[in-house]
């Protein structure tokens, strides 16, 4: 049986350790490529087609052409998380990405050679129970999230440095806090992998789509929100919002829901996590996905 999992890099699957990528690869020399995450329960994958909606759009913003079509793209997920999936252990799960570089420059007057990655890793369960045991203790840096007149927010491309610096100068403060970009105008955006969302007499409110990433979870948080005939809006929230908040949490593909403990160690509500509203959505979320959300975190803590 395979004791290395596989990752498709232009045209081949191979095991990881032959994986190969020009070091003249764009993606690497400028952070010039696109991706998408998205993740498996119980070894299900999660809504690959509104994954692959959002990459395709990423790739159209970067005008980027990945040379396949979607349902190519697709099916060789499909392949390699298949390939992989005797590989997981027992309660655990991956994240499975799509990355599509730049990739070498041409010589004259020819395009660059793209490269195609497609792989799959396991989610760091083990890392980040405490944080659905404790609740997130989020802290805002000063770097603010990049503006949409810089490189918009909303397309997911490599290149991470605003999200990086901001989460080294939070860690640098508390290796356990969680970052929180603001935007350029001084209301919250979001961090380095997720959304926010408040929760305020019963009414919920997340940062506008226009000045983050627009989450599958935080879709999907969203939808579930309506179906459970919750209040839910987009608006400009800022931290006056957040310190007042009686709920505070994010969603990613990672953590799905998790609840958020403090903001720049002011607690939220009355400090108990997660809150009511919090923990409904969590309910939810973990019927449509087949998977104790919370339970499949807490049961890794050490
Ligand atoms: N914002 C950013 C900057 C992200 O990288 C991510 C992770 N993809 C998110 C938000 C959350 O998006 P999703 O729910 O699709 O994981």
């Amino acid at each position: 049986m395979a004791t290395e999992r596989v990752v498709y890099i232009d045209g081949e699957i191979v095991p990881e350790s032959q994986g190969k990528i020009s070091f003249r690869d764009q993606g690497f020399t400028h952070g010039d490529a696109v991706f998408d995450t998205t993740r498996t329960f119980g070894g299900r994958i999660f809504k690959l087609g509104g994954h692959l909606d959002r990459f395709y759009n990423s790739l159209k913003y970067m005008r980027i052409d990945p040379g396949m079509t979607k349902e190519k793209m697709a099916d060789l997920t499909m392949q390699v998380l298949d390939t992989n999936k005797p590989l997981l252990g027992e309660n655990d799960d991956y994240w499975v990405t799509q990355r599509v570089t730049r990739g070498v420059p041409g010589g004259p007057g020819e395009p660059s050679r793209h490269s195609v990655i497609i792989e799959c890793t396991p989610l760091p369960f083990v890392a980040r129970a405490k944080y659905y045991r404790d609740g997130l203790p989020v802290v805002t840096p000063s770097i603010r999230r990049t503006p949409p007149e810089a490189i918009s927010p909303r397309a997911k491309v490599n290149n991470y440095i605003n999200l990086v610096l901001a989460e080294l100068e939070v860690k640098a403060q508390n290796p356990d806090a969680w970052p929180i970009l603001l935007d350029v105008n001084g209301n919250i955006a979001e961090g380095p992998g997720s959304n926010l969302f408040l929760v305020k007499d019963g009414v919920i409110s997340t940062p506008k789509e226009q000045y983050i990433l627009a989450g599958i979870s935080r879709q999907t948080a969203i939808d579930l929100a309506h179906e459970l005939n919750i209040e839910i809006h987009e608006a400009d929230i800022d931290l006056y919002d957040a310190y007042i908040a009686d709920e505070v949490f994010v969603t990613s593909t990672s953590f799905c829901i998790c609840a958020v403990s403090s903001i720049n160690g002011s607690p939220v509500g009355d400090g108990g996590v997660p809150g009511p509203v919090t923990d409904r959505l969590q309910k939810a979320y973990s019927g449509l996905v087949g998977t104790d959300i919370v339970g499949q975190y807490l049961d890794s803590l050490e």
